[in-house]
Parts: structure tokens; C-alpha cells; sequence
């Protein structure tokens, strides 16, 4: 018998954020988080969802034409299973994304699998729950992102950065404006200004089905 996760929708898209964005994905989105970030747009995960277990979540996956499955949430790593799905999916030959808002310890992810941590800012209302010990599970597969809200986010990722991964090219750096309350354009000059070496992010799933919040 095999383990049991609680899941809140498997969908596939087009992937909207990070470097694999524009591509085809099946997303997976566990239920349940244990933050409560002011500008989250999944407050549906929070409680909302079924048991499945690995082989019924694997058969569903199976039934996509796509290689490339996201987990997310919420919090994946809420659900002690996650790893496990994690794995199975990497054994089976799939890339695996992992969406993880950063609190919660990755040394149970297998390293195969490709990790986008958050790190949050004070406009998330949750900075106070990093945990910058993942920095050293993190390689250069892997990607930090960075939702701003204001400029106080934006100096607070900076000084954040530079002084842990931003020297380390090897490590994809993103910063996201926040939906409306940070304008683009402002972030994209900020990051000019200072030649930071980031990435702007816009969630392209956004800018594609501006009207879903669900299955998108
Ligand atoms: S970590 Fe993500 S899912 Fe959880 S509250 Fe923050 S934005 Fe929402």
C-alpha cells in the first residue's frame, strides 16, 4: 500500500513562473500551508482537497502527454509524503519541479529533483520564517525567488542575497512583482539601476488566463 497525500487539483498548464516557464506541466498542488502571506493567490489549498495515493496520483499524471510535473501548493513539504511522490516521479523518469515557499527543511528532497525556494520578503508578512540553512541544499539546477511588494522588499532581497547566493552565477536568482502592488516596470529599473544580477519574473499564466485562478 502506498502512501496517502491530500490533494487540492492536478492540472496541466503552462508553466508561468521560473526558468521553466512557457512550457508544458502538470501541476500537482498538495493541500495545506503553513504561512499566511498577505498577497497569496492560492488561500483555496489552504484546507480544500482529497486523499490520493501515490499510484492513484501517478496514474492521473500518466494520463498527460508531459514529462515535466510541478509540486506545489500551498506547502508541498506540509505533507510528510511529499518527498516520496517526489521520488517516485524522478524513478519513473519525469523532470520534477518543486515550488517551496523556503520554511520548511529540503534535506529530505531528492537532490535530482529541481527546487525553486522562496525566499520571502517583509511585505510577504512571513520574512520571519526563513530558514536560509536550505541555501546549502541548493544547486545550480535550482532557482531562489523573491516576491516584492514594495521598495523595502526589493532592498531587503538585495542586501539578502548579496550577502548569501548573489555572487554565486551558478544559482538562478528571480524577483517577482508582486500582483497588484508592485509595478513591473518600477522593479525592472530598479534592477537596472543596480545591475543586479536577477532575473524579472512575470507569472505568464497570469498574463495568458487573467480571469482562472484554479487550474491555471
Ligand atoms: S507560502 Fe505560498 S501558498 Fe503559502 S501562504 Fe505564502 S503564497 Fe500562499
Amino acid at each position: 500500500m502506498t502512501a496517502t497525500l491530500k490533494i487540492n487539483e492536478i492540472f496541466y498548464s503552462i508553466q508561468g513562473e521560473a526558468l521553466y516557464a512557457g512550457m508544458p506541466c502538470v501541476f500537482v498542488r498538495l493541500t495545506g500551508c503553513n504561512l499566511r502571506c498577505v498577497y497569496c493567490d492560492t488561500c483555496y489549498a489552504y484546507d480544500e482537497g482529497a486523499g490520493m495515493s501515490i499510484d492513484e496520483i501517478m496514474e492521473k499524471i500518466s494520463a498527460y502527454p508531459c514529462r515535466l510535473v510541478e509540486i506545489t501548493g500551498g506547502e508541498p513539504l506540509c505533507q510528510e509524503a511529499a518527498p516520496r511522490l517526489i521520488g517516485r516521479l524522478l524513478d519513473a523518469g519525469y523532470t520534477v519541479l518543486l515550488e517551496t515557499n523556503g520554511s520548511m527543511d529540503l534535506g529530505s528532497v531528492d537532490p535530482r529533483c529541481i527546487k525553486i525556494m522562496d525566499i520571502k520578503c517583509p511585505g510577504s508578512g512571513a520574512s520571519q520564517k526563513n530558514n536560509l540553512n536550505n541555501l546549502k541544499y541548493l544547486s545550480s539546477c535550482d532557482q531562489v525567488k523573491c516576491v516584492i511588494t514594495c521598495a523595502g522588499d526589493y532592498e531587503f532581497a538585495k542586501n539578502i542575497l548579496r550577502s548569501t547566493i548573489l555572487s554565486d552565477q551558478s544559482i538562478a536568482v528571480l524577483f517577482s512583482p508582486a500582483s497588484n502592488m508592485m509595478a513591473p516596470a518600477t522593479l525592472a529599473e530598479w534592477i537596472l539601476a543596480d545591475g543586479l544580477n536577477v532575473r524579472l519574473q512575470l507569472q505568464l499564466h497570469k498574463i495568458l488566463w487573467p480571469n482562472d485562478c484554479k487550474g491555471r
